[in-house]
């Protein structure tokens, strides 16, 4: 499994161990002298590469900070995050038909989604750069993470939402945590260019997965993700699946993937697949992954009711892309109503989770029934937001009230 080399030859720029590396043209860059997005030769993502990566065996504690070792720092702005359950769904397990699954529910972390993982990271760095603005664009998670750990941390932050596409209970994080909410009459894609040019003008300090250092933090979901289905198996999963939006969460495992073989904690062999889902309104990634082009093209118009992957052009996609095609994994679309019916199956198990993050189980019994993935495959899928997140997806996936009366017997006479 190469693509995305992994060097620990130490540049001049490191500090303590630690720089960015452009993925494209290989430049590096001091880590916390100034602010920086993307390379200053080409434009091209960076990635935080260290002089070392740790073993299973360096990692101790709780939660993103038990990973300590494979991050910029000892200790961020925590509330805690992380530590989240790993649920056996042995109903689902049988009807999908295959050899084990095991659901990852991210929806546990503080703000409910895994996007605080990746807070927690960036909030400490924007910290040791000294910024005093915080800002994100957000199709609602982001920004309900960014306004609670701004707060936390006691910084300003600002959040960039399109107008009337974010589900209710992300705005209401957003707000009560008290983040500045600019609502633009545009899609995702048009807020985030909007955050990109303040932050360029040194206006705020941009907290999208297009900032290296959340992809750090939410590398420990799959540390944690291993380290849980290892202890319980005695095995790794062949597959990973999970939704794909600006496809940060896929480039973050893909690295994690890569610094566990290249610690020597993962052989070749033991590599799971990264099976990345989005929603057939919005898939830009399945498309090049099925077109096998080397790029995302931009889908203009985006729709689907899984609001937190509704994105047009995938930030992540060039650091994505090669770690879906580096473990044979493959990348799937699946239609609203699939995702709503796999959010009934995982709430008919006890886990409740958003449109979004269904769209990984979907995504798996697409994949199954047609064969890609078979029946002996050890499979976990993510499951990335709370069901609280989006209460109107929830409501009307789910049983209607009946209107009764106030009294024993006639509750009675209705139940029938
Ligand atoms: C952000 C988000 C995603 C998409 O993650 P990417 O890293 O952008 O691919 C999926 N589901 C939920 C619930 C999210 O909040
Ligand atoms: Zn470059």
């Amino acid at each position: 499994m190469a693509q995305l080399e992994l060097s620990t030859r130490v540049p001049e720029a490191a500090d303590d161990g630690v720089w960015l590396a452009c993925i494209e043209c290989g430049a590096t860059l001091a880590p916390f002298a100034a602010v920086v997005y993307t390379c200053p030769e080409c434009d091209g993502l960076l990635e935080v590469r260290y002089d070392r990566y740790p073993t299973f065996e360096e990692f101790s504690g709780r939660g993103v900070w038990r990973y300590a070792a494979a991050l910029p720092f000892e200790a961020g702005v925590s509330l805690p995050e992380g530590d989240t359950p790993l649920h056996e769904v042995p109903r689902l397990r049988e009807d999908v038909g295959v050899r084990t699954l095991r659901v990852k529910h991210e929806g546990m972390n503080p703000t409910g989604s895994f996007k605080d993982r990746g807070m927690t990271v960036g909030v400490r760095v924007a910290r040791e750069l000294g910024v005093e603005r915080l800002a994100c664009a957000s199709t609602g998670n982001t920004s309900a993470a960014l306004a609670a750990y701004g707060a936390r941390a006691g910084m300003e932050t600002l959040v960039l939402l399109p107008a009337g596409k974010v589900a209710a209970g992300k705005i209401a994080q957003a707000s009560l945590h008290g983040a500045r909410i600019l609502e633009v009459d545009g899609n995702f894609d048009d807020c985030l260019e909007v955050v990109q040019a303040l932050a360029e003008r040194g206006e705020a300090y941009l907290l999208n997965s297009l900032n290296p250092f959340r992809l750090e933090g939410q590398k420990t979901i799959f540390f944690e993700l291993l380290e849980g289905f290892h202890a319980d198996e005695g095995r790794y999963p062949d597959r990973i699946v999970l939704p794909a939006g600006n496809a940060g969460n896929t480039a973050a495992l893909y690295k994690a993937l890569r610094e566990l073989v290249r610690a020597g904690s993962l052989t070749d062999d033991d590599v799971p697949k990264i099976t990345a889902v989005q929603a057939e309104g919005s898939a830009p990634l399945v498309e090049a992954i099925e077109e096998g082009r080397e790029a995302v093209e931009r889908w203009d118009d985006v729709q689907t009711r899984a609001t937190a992957i509704r994105i047009g052009y995938p930030v992540n996609a060039p650091k994505a892309l090669p770690g879906i095609r580096a473990t044979g994994g493959t990348a799937v679309a699946v239609t609203d109503g699939a995702i709503t019916d796999a959010q009934r199956d995982l709430a008919r198990e006890g886990v409740g989770v958003e449109p979004a993050s269904a769209a990984s189980v979907a995504g798996l019994r697409k994949l199954r029934e047609s064969g890609v993935v078979d029946a002996d495959e050890d499979v976990v899928c993510l499951t990335t937001g709370h069901l609280l997140k989006d209460p109107d997806a929830a409501a009307a996936a789910g049983t209607e009230p009946e209107p009764v009366p106030n009294d024993a017997d006639a509750v009675l006479d209705h139940l029938g």
